[in-house]
């Protein structure tokens, strides 16, 4: 079962859920959860956790390298490549490795055969375990703009645990969508304020409408708003699995690097109770 967190924005209490759904889910089972953190660009859901890393390799996009030997510059290259990242200027073809997708494209419509690839590394992936959560998190290096094909390569070396908890990044774009598509089940953090419910009717729109991805939501900081959330969940027959009330208490234990869990044990139940609410949801 693989349980991707989501919000549509940023500062809702993503982390935190991920990385209590994995606390909970290790004291579930004998096999340990794998929590991914799919956030490349923050990747802070290891801070909570005393990992020990014991892999890692550098990753990235395969970007084309051009034998000028075979080269005759008739432009095909450039022509198909939609993200102008390759460009034919009299004897020289240049390639904007940072502009590049890695869609192979120019490769394959090359008359010349002229195109291999290469990696060009915008980032890395490592893994390791606390004892009883394998974990394993995507870095994007910095000055880096696609942090896709780092998720990608995350999701590839380590989804296959029974039970995976994907922490995602924020919003609703690219990156969101690479995370999420490959689980069975999202659940959405949000806040009950209007900024939170509109980012969460965006959130729902790609990942219900668009990947047809069942979904629940949280509702953190309960208390700080209105109800127009819980509202909005009924009318688009979006289960509530839980709402965490706004208390300080949570807020300063995370400032300190302490796991819910960890400092407000009593809050184990609630996450044991929407793995329990996920998985029956999944197995319909
Ligand atoms: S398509 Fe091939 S032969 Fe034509 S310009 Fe590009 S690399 Fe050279
Ligand atoms: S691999 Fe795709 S994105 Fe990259 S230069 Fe070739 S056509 Fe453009």
């Amino acid at each position: 079962m693989v349980i991707a967190v989501a919000s549509g924005k940023g500062g809702t209490g993503k982390t935190t859920v991920a990385v209590s759904l994995a606390m909970a889910a290790a004291d579930l089972s004998s096999e340990k959860p794998m929590l991914l953190d799919c956030d490349v660009e923050e990747p802070n859901s290891g801070l909570f956790l005393d990992i020990d890393y014991s892999s890692g390799r550098d990753t990235g996009v395969l970007v084309p390298e051009v034998d000028l030997d075979k080269c005759t510059y008739c432009g095909r290259c450039a022509e198909v490549c939609v993200w102008n990242a390759i460009a034919v200027a009299g004897d020289k073809v240049l390639v904007f490795r940072d502009l590049c997708h890695g869609c192979g494209s120019c490769g394959l419509v090359c008359p010349e055969n002229a195109i291999g690839e290469i990696t060009h590394v915008t980032g890395r992936i490592e893994g390791g375990t606390d004892g009883s959560i394998n974990f394993a998190r995507g870095i994007l290096n910095i000055g880096q703009a696609m942090p896709v094909p780092v998720i990608s390569s995350l999701l590839n070396e380590y989804l296959g645990s029974s039970t995976v908890i994907i922490d995602s990044s924020p919003g609703t774009s690219c990156p969101v969508v690479e995370a999420v598509s490959r689980s069975d089940y999202v659940i959405l953090v949000t806040e009950p304020t209007p900024f939170g419910l509109h980012d969460l009717k965006a959130a729902v729109d790609v990942v219900v409408n668009q990947l047809k991805i069942s979904a629940g939501v949280i509702i953190n900081r309960d208390g700080i708003g209105n109800n127009d959330v819980e509202k909005y969940c009924q009318t688009a027959n979006l289960p509530v699995l839980a709402k965490i009330p706004m208390d300080r208490r949570i807020a300063e234990m995370l400032s300190e690097g302490i796991p819910l869990l960890s400092g407000l044990p009593e809050y184990k139940k609630v996450f044991l109770d929407i793995l329990a609410a996920v998985r029956e949801e999944v197995m319909k």
